[in-house]
Formats: structure tokens, sequence, C-alpha cells
């Protein structure tokens, strides 16, 4: 399939979901479309972003052996972190605009209630045990920028250049080919932001791909990335994982880490480093996190919103429901916007009940929102979203003639 798959949602599909999607509608049929499998609760359990799928055998046998839930949790995301090839979290990642990775990362022990939280860290690829080593050596919750950095250095964390040459060069291109596609200037929720102009003629797009694809080659990306680095360009990625983990005596941890969102502002935090928006657990009742726009999630502090939706007896799947209906009502249910915005929320109650949500169905009909889940079986399940269709990546991007690029070249 070709990337001219981005003529998504016909706008009169649009302005029947915009009807159907009321933050304040308690309506009954809402819990009926959103009907629950009934999924009998198991302990323990281990629930996490689709990337944490490699590493959850290990962190279930940890957990089944007594270890603790903070360490099992910690074991998955380390994975991520470690992966250089993985270019939305730890070492690897996509650098902020000024060619330098960035990381923020935050976590929460549930048997002691403690937390801990660091944000704009550089040169440390390692950040969720720095949040970790906030909560065991520090009497703060959150550190940031130089600061953090240090601190992690006094805890024997090694300093090292975040920065792979795959990352540099698709930054390299990023650098030398934005213009006003960037992250300055009115952002969405701004009232003078206005819907770019999809509609123009592709022409322009195809000649700049040519263009990125000569520079691309010039400037050493291998042939097989090539198609993915200019995707990273032109749509920049956010990417993160999250992990919540629950043992059988019903103690529970969560943690989120991240290089944030691609080419980033210097000092951009989103929602990963911050408790109650990227992750949240509250022993008494359950543990959630995010992936996806941080800035929308911050201002519905998604995580602990969840967690109190519990608490007040909502199942996973309503409370995650309820977090991403306020993200819709803070545009007014304006689809010309939400467009463009994705959420993931992913879901732990203490009896061990678990759901995944997402705004979207997923980033294109071929690619679902995924959320890992380990309970003696390790597995991938989609998402519930909900809106149908697929999200639209921000930038905007005008349809191009199929075939242009094949999707293989596209997602790598
Ligand atoms: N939430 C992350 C951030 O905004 C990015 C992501 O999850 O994809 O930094």
């Amino acid at each position: 399939m070709s990337i001219s798959r981005r003529g998504f949602l016909s706008s009169a599909a649009v302005a029947s979901l915009a009807a159907s999607v009321n933050a304040q509608d308690k309506d009954k049929n809402d819990t009926a479309r959103h009907a629950e499998p009934l999924r009998a609760a198991k302990r323990p359990i281990i629930v996490c972003a689709n990337n944490g799928f490699p590493y959850l055998d290990n962190a279930y046998s940890l957990l089944k052996n007594g270890g603790d839930t903070l360490d099992a949790a910690m074991n998955v995301v380390q994975g991520p972190e470690n992966d250089p090839f993985e270019d939305s979290v730890g070492l690897g990642g996509l650098p902020n605009e000024d060619g330098v990775v960035e990381l923020d990362a935050c976590c929460m022990h549930g048997p002691t209630r403690r937390a801990g939280s660091v944000g704009g860290v550089r040169n440390i690829k390692n950040v969720s045990l720095v949040a970790k080593a906030v909560i065991e050596h520090t009497g703060h919750v959150m550190l940031v920028g130089e600061g953090a950095e240090r601190f992690a250095v006094a805890m024997g964390f090694p300093r090292e250049n975040l920065l792979t040459e795959r990352s540099r060069k698709t930054w390299q291109l990023w650098k030398e080919f934005h213009s006003t596609d960037d992250w300055w200037g009115p952002g969405m929720a701004s009232p003078q932001w206005k819907a770019p102009d999809t509609s123009s003629n592709s022409e322009p797009w195809n000649e700049r791909l040519q263009r990125m694809e000569k520079r691309a080659s010039a400037i050493g990306i291998d042939p097989e990335f090539r198609m993915a680095a200019i995707h990273r360009i032109v749509f920049p990625p956010t990417g993160t994982i999250h992990c919540s983990a629950l043992n059988e005596k019903g103690e529970m941890s969560g943690v989120t880490t991240t290089s944030g969102l691609a080419f980033k502002l210097p000092g951009r935090c989103g929602d990963s480093p911050i408790i109650g928006a990227g992750c949240y657990t509250d022993q008494d009742v359950g543990s959630a996190g995010a992936t996806g726009a941080g800035e929308e999630n911050i201002k519905v502090a998604g995580a602990h919103t969840i967690v109190e939706n519990m608490r007040h007896g909502m199942s996973p799947q309503e409370a995650g429901m309820d977090a991403l209906k306020r993200i819709v009502r803070n545009y007014n249910n304006d689809m010309a916007r939400l467009k463009f915005l994705d959420m993931t929320y992913y879901i732990l109650r203490k009896d061990g009940a678990y759901a995944g949500v997402s705004l979207w169905e997923g980033y294109s009909p071929t690619e679902p929102h995924k959320i890992a889940v380990h309970d003696g079986t390790r597995r991938s399940e989609k998402t519930v979203p909900l809106l149908k269709g697929a999200s639209q990546e921000f930038p905007p991007f005008p349809t191009l003639p199929a075939g242009l690029i094949q999707e293989s070249e596209y997602y790598k």
C-alpha cells in the first residue's frame, strides 16, 4: 500500500464522529459500545507498550520468583533503553532540534508509595533507573537537566554519547530540510492555529521527497533505512515505553521512559516524566501509563485520572475511555485538530484486570495500536479505540501519487 492512504476519514464521517463523541456524554450506549470482553483477572501480570514485548518473559520470571514489582517493570523498559535501533527511548533516541538526545522518565513504587522522576537528561542511557535512584537516594521526587545528569553520574551511571550514527544522520537530514514545519509558533491548542491545507497539488512534495532521498544518500544514510529516515523527518515521531507490573500478593509498580518527541525544542518535557500524566500507581487501586501526544496527556493528568476513575468504580477500560474523552473535550470535539493527535493508555487494576485503550485505532489501517501483556502467556493485543479510523500524523501530508513510496520501505 502506498502512503496515499493518508487520505483518511471523509468529512461526513468526521462530522458524525464529532457528534457521537461528547465528552460529557454519560449515555449508557457508550458503555455498551465499549463493552469489555470478560477476562479472568490473573496475578502476577505485566502490561506494557508493545515495544516491551520481547522483554516480557524475563521480567515475568522475575515477578513469579518473588522479585519486586518495580524491578520487574524496570527490567522490561531497559530493553528498549539499551537498544540503539529503538529511536524513541534511551540510546539511539531521536534528538532535539539541536541534535542532542534528551530523555525523560518517571516511576512509582506501589508498596512503599514512593515516586521518582527525571526530565531532560542528557548523556545517560537508563533514565528509568535514574528515576528509581531519585526515590532511593534523595528526599526529592523530580530532578531535571544538568542537575539530574550530575546526580546520575554521582550514582555511578556512565556518561555516554546517546546519539547513534543512524539517529545523527536522520537529525542532519531533518535539519537540512526543515523549514516552517517545526514546533515553533502557535500550537494546535491556540485559537490562532489553522489547519494546514492538505489538498494542495502533491507535485512539490513529490519533488521534495526525491531531493530528500538524494540528500539522504549524500549524508550516507543506509539505503534500506533511507525512506524510513525520510518518514521520520516528514512526520517527527513520538514513541515511549510504559510498563506496569503486579505480583501475586497484589503489590504493583509502574514506569515510563522516553526520548520524547523527535526534534523537540531543547528543554521540552512531555508527559513521560510527569507523575500523574505519563505514569501513576496507587497501591490501593491500580497503575496506569501513557504513550502518545504528551502535551495533551499532561492537560488531562491522564494516568492519575484513570487511577482515580478506577477508585470510584469504573472498570479499567471505562476509566481509560473517560481520560480520552477529556482530551476530545479539550478540543471541543474538533476533529480537524483531533485527527493529528493520538494517545494510548495502559491500565492495570489491583485485581489483575487490565485494558489498553487509544484515541484512534492506529497510525494506519495496517498498524493498529497494541499493548503487550504477560500473565503466564505472553501476547500482544489490539487496543480498544475511542474513535474509528487512523490518526493522521502531524504536520499534515498531502496525498501522494500511489506507489511513490511503498509501505515496506516507509516503516523500517
Ligand atoms: N508521550 C511522549 C512525549 O510526549 C511521546 C510518546 O509517547 O510517543 O514525550
